[in-house]
């Protein structure tokens, strides 16, 4: 089924629209201590070559040794994924030459993955739900990384990388435009970062994407794809992808045709550009690695895994929905991660739901970005934003003074109950006190009163608005209104 909404993700050529195809490859690096094969540490920005054993440095006669640890992380993350977890599968090697690889092969799965088929629910560029279908997931090893900036006539190599275990996450081709994969890739990130499998630092490399690209007919028979390398931010896949789509629809109606090739993406100029075409399956002489036995798992290993995992984000979002009255749009927003939930359930305790997390993403979410402040060195604790609510909620201070005393907490970190103590901004409710200043603004405008009297209906808002000056802010605007009416009758 079509509806004009979908078509917005059309690229509109001279013979007419041109749908975009994508599917996405992610690496994925597990949170693990130690690398795939070898006892070496994982850990992110050591001196070069720090991290090396034999194994990874390939000395001949070392044998790898399967990490548990990345092969339950593995488990963990295809049944977050509502994936197939397959009780047989095996390391192949992957058979290429380049420098950063010193055994000449990567040991990868080809046929026999150990995750199969899955799905994962994502926000499509119309905000509604959409089902993306994985292929699979396999487990492989990371190569080391050349330097050619360090010297003038040599280039180096690093090894702390090489070896560390990588789940490549391979979507199926259901992805329609760049805002769909971009909400793909942050819900990934999102799932795994819950269930601790990837910490999902794109900047660290992490976590990044290859991306598969096609254009065809709306609803046509698939194109050719071609395939974008190593994006490691949300904002280049998207770039990359609409540039990719866009330079296909060009060539196909200028009559040339899509060769099949590997393209890297310039952040610089926002382009692709050829790098190599592409190579097929074939061209790797994959076979099974004779160093390791298949892989096989059993029921109870499994089971036991899924019986461990923690909530996920989608039924985060349902209970978030149910338990706090939030809309699913605003659920969303605290899902996508785990410390926004933390935050959100700590404040949210007895207090209206719906209040507090209007405070927290548009207040405090804006403040935050106004000063350039991560959400972890965030000045306002739970506790004070839940005091703050609870201030407003019992009519203590109203929601304009609340906002003053927002920005004092955000600044000084102090108590809510505190600030409105020492400035003295306590609303006031009491009849008696507001009837003090509804008499002098009446007694200083005189003229205003005439022409109100005489049918000039519009001048009310004028008088509220001063009464509220004279208050500094602190009547409650309700009985201002009320006495305001019943004294300019
Ligand atoms: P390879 O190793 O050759 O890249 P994979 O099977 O690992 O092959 O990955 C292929 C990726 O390309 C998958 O994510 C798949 O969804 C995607 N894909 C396949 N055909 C197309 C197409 N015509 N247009 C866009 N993406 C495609
Ligand atoms: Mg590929």
């Amino acid at each position: 089924m079509t509806n004009a909404n979908e078509n917005s993700n059309y690229i509109s050529g001279k013979t007419g629209d041109w749908e975009i195809v994508i599917g996405l490859e992610i690496h994925a690096q597990v949170l693990s201590s130690s690398k795939l094969f070898s006892g070496a540490s994982t850990e992110f920005g050591k001196d070069p070559n720090h991290n090396v054993s034999l194994v990874d440095a390939a000395m001949p006669g070392m044998l790898p040794v399967i990490n548990q640890t990345c092969i339950k992380q593995a488990i963990k993350s295809g049944i977050a994924l509502n994936a197939e977890i397959n009780k047989y599968s095996v390391f192949d090697r992957k058979n290429y030459f380049y420098a950063d690889l010193p055994q000449g092969y990567q040991i990868s799965q080809y046929k026999y993955p150990i995750v199969g088929e899955g799905s994962l629910q994502i926000t499509d560029a119309n905000g509604e739900d959409k089902v993306i279908g994985i292929e699979r997931i396999h487990l492989e090893q990371d190569a080391g990384k050349s330097l050619h900036d360090q010297h003038p006539s040599k280039s180096f190599i690093d090894l702390n990388r090489t070896g560390v275990a990588l789940m490549e996450i391979v979507s199926k081709p259901d992805l329609r435009s760049p805002e769909e994969a971009a909400s793909y890739v942050k819900k990934i990130r999102t799932v795994l970062r819950y269930i601790e499998t990837c910490d999902g630092n794109m900047e660290q490399g992490s976590l990044r994407a290859d991306c598969n690209v096609s254009v065809r007919k709306p609803n046509g028979n698939l194109g050719t794809r071609c395939e974008i390398k190593n994006l490691n931010s949300i904002k280049f896949i998207s770039q990359a992808i609409q540039y990719e789509a866009e330079r296909q629809v060009e060539i196909i109606e200028n009559g040339g045709v899509i060769d099949q090739e590997t393209r890297l993406f310039d952040t610089s100029t926002g382009e692709t550009r050829s790098m190599r075409s592409k190579e097929d399956a074939h061209d790797y002489r994959y076979f099974p690695d004779p160093d390791l036995l298949p892989l096989e798992l059993s029921d109870s290993q499994i089971s036991e895994i899924r019986s461990d995992m923690p909530e996920l984000p989608d039924q985060l979002v349902q209970r978030l929905i149910s338990e706090y009255g939030i809309t699913k749009y605003d659920a969303n927003v605290i899902a996508e991660e785990k410390e926004y939930v933390h935050y959100y359930e700590n404040s949210a305790k007895n207090r209206d739901g719906k209040l507090v997390v209007n405070w927290m993403t548009s207040e405090l979410f804006g403040l935050l970005k106004k000063n350039n402040i991560q959400f972890n060195q965030n000045p306002i604790s739970p506790n004070y934003l839940n005091e703050l609510v609870e201030l407003i909620e019992n009519k203590t201070i109203s929601g304009k003074i609340a906002k003053d005393v927002f920005e004092i907490m955000f600044a000084t970190s102090k108590s809510p109950k505190m600030i409105v103590k020492e400035k003295g901004l306590e609303q006031v409710t009491d009849d008696s006190a507001i009837e003090v200043f509804v008499d002098q603004v009446i007694n200083e405008n005189n003229d205003k009163v005439k022409e109100y009297l005489s049918g000039k209906d519009k001048l009310f808002g004028f008088f509220v608005g001063q009464v509220m000056k004279v208050s500094q802010g602190k009547a409650n605007p309700g009985l201002v209104n009320k006495i305001l009416k019943s004294k300019l009758k």
